[in-house]
């Protein structure tokens, strides 16, 4: 079977994956050079960095959700099919989706990264990923089921591991769900759930490394650290995970934890896809390129964002997977494909830091870009400015900035109800069913 996409006689670029580098690559190229088609298994664009807001049921889902149909509403020679890509066979220039196949002429891979459980099967059908909507999601519904069902329980041991959170790996994530599970303890319990008693939900922040957000200085971490500390939350540094059996969350300094809940953090993996041949993939799974992202060993597919590994001397193990090196390598992309085809010599990436920030809880944050350091409820300002700003299309900055000032005033949530249990007992299943097959 084929997608029934009429071809004409511009070029055909195929983009697979509309996040940060996908979406950046589409609404530059799509115009008179290229025929664009952008395949996703979802149909919308989703914005991570506020992915932790839906889990803790700050913001509604569709918040943070662009439905790709609408960003590309009036552009020509654009397509978009709701597919998911299963193996490009390279030698005939040709990918194959759960709906069909089709033939390109410069192929694009921007399908972002995964969790890295590294290989433990106890964290890959226990713990809570938070990678996508859904995943987030399904932390939101566990987190207030949670709730419900502690109320009723008796045993206190029991009723301790359903109130427990721990979260592993505190890097901007982990750190920013980490803050918002405080300002839930300190602000919401008492008043949402006025039987349960707040000093029994317990969070817990565990890092292998010796310090928090790594990436930022170390005044910054330790800054960090010191607002999750006052929101009650306990950082445990230098503690790797091990195994987690559920409740139990071995540790491998034996500092063990009781939780109902983990939440897993701590690492993350290229998403390539089958017919890219593992010897150019390297550093967990990601896809080997040249300076100009072009896949290694070929001519006319490119591979942009988190998946793409570009090794040289400034990163000997490849550039950091973040937002903007996703946004900056699309929009070099954009640039060599329109060069390649009028056939003016193509440009090498390179990556301009625009720094990093991360928010911890309400009025904290710690913002790092050069000379510019700020820590604290400025740099809460700053997050906030920048981060409406990145969001996709208008409507959406004016919901996220009208849902944070009516939570910021009532010092409430936005979004309590459960309208999607989450069945963690069929979600395991799931998990071991996909492990096995
Ligand atoms: C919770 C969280 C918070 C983050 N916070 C920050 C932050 O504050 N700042 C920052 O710079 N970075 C942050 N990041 C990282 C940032 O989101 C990524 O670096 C960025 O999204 C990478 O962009 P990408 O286009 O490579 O991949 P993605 O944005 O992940 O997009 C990949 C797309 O490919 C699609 N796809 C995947 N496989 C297939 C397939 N086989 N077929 C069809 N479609 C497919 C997916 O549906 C998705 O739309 C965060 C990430 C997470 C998970």
């Amino acid at each position: 079977m084929r997608i029934d996409i009429p071809k004409n006689s511009l070029k055909r670029v195929i983009i697979i994956g509309g996040g940060f580098a996908g979406l950046t690559l589409a609404k530059k190229i799509s115009n008179k050079l290229f025929q664009v088609v952008l395949i996703d298994k979802n149909n919308y664009h989703s914005f991570p960095p506020l992915l932790y807001q839906v889990a803790t049921a700050d913001l509604p889902a569709t918040s943070i959700a662009f439905p790709f149909r609408k960003i590309f509403k009036d552009r020509k020679n654009f397509f978009f099919r709701l597919a998911e890509v299963k193996e490009v066979v390279k030698d005939e220039n040709l990918i194959k989706t759960n709906i069909g196949d089709l033939n390109y002429d410069f192929l694009v891979i921007a399908t972002g990264s995964a969790t890295n459980y590294f290989g433990n099967e106890g964290l890959t059908i226990r713990s809570m990923p938070m990678k996508s909507i859904r995943e987030a999601l399904n932390i939101r519904s566990m987190v207030l089921q949670n709730f419900e069902k502690a109320l009723g329980i008796k045993n206190k041991r029991k009723k301790q591991s359903m109130m427990n959170y721990v979260i592993a790996g505190a890097g901007p994530t982990g750190v920013e769900l980490a803050g918002a599970l405080g300002e839930i303890k300190q602000n919401v319990l008492k008043k949402e759930y006025p039987e349960l008693n707040p000093e029994m939900m317990e969070i817990t922040l565990i890092q292998a490394g010796d310090r928090i957000l790594p990436m930022f200085s170390k005044k910054a971490s330790e800054k960090a650290k010191k607002y999750l500390e006052e929101l009650g939350v306990d950082v445990q540094l230098n503690s790797r995970v091990t195994d987690y059996f559920g409740d139990y969350i071995q540790t491998h300094n034996n500092k063990d934890l009781i939780a109902h809940t983990l939440i897993w953090t701590a690492g993350v993996i290229g998403n390539p896809i089958a017919g890219i041949e593992d010897k150019v993939q390297k550093n967990n799974k990601r896809i080997m390129v040249d300076k100009h992202n072009r896949l290694i060993n070929s001519e006319n597919i490119f591979v942009i964002g988190d998946t793409a590994l570009m090794i040289n001397e400034n990163n000997p193990r490849g550039h950091a997977m973040i937002a903007q090196v996703a946004i900056q390598q699309a929009v070099m992309l954009s640039k060599n494909l329109k060069n390649i085809v009028l056939r003016n010599p193509i440009v090498e990436f390179s990556y301009k830091d625009k720094g990093s920030m991360a928010t911890i809880g309400k009025n904290k944050a710690v913002v790092e870009a050069g000379n510019l350091k700020l820590y604290g409820r400025v740099a809460w300002y700053v997050w906030m400015l920048v981060h409406l700003l990145a969001l996709v299309g208008f409507n959406r900055k004016i919901k996220v900035f009208m849902e944070w000032t009516k939570n910021y005033f009532s010092s409430g949530r936005g979004v309590e109800l459960i309208l999607h249990p989450f069945d963690f007992g069929k979600e395991k299943k799931d998990r071991k069913d996909k492990i096995q097959n």
